[in-house]
């Protein structure tokens, strides 16, 4: 018996033709994206930036 191993792959870098194992899942609303670890680290600062500046928008505001 052969035993499967799936395998998901990096949705950011299958765009870009690359194939590579992704470690991440990230889901907002009725989207999910799996991402690896390069990516996922991309989209964990953006997101926190993104936070960050209207967390301090909303103070100065
Ligand atoms: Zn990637």
């Amino acid at each position: 018996m052969k035993m499967m191993i799936e395998v998901t792959h990096c949705d950011a870098c299958a765009k870009k033709g690359e194939e590579r194992e992704a470690t991440t899942a990230l889901s907002v609303a009725d989207e999910s994206w799996d991402l690896c670890d390069e990516h996922g680290e991309r989209f964990r600062s953006y997101l926190a930036n993104l936070f960050a500046t209207e967390a301090s928008a909303a103070v100065s505001a």
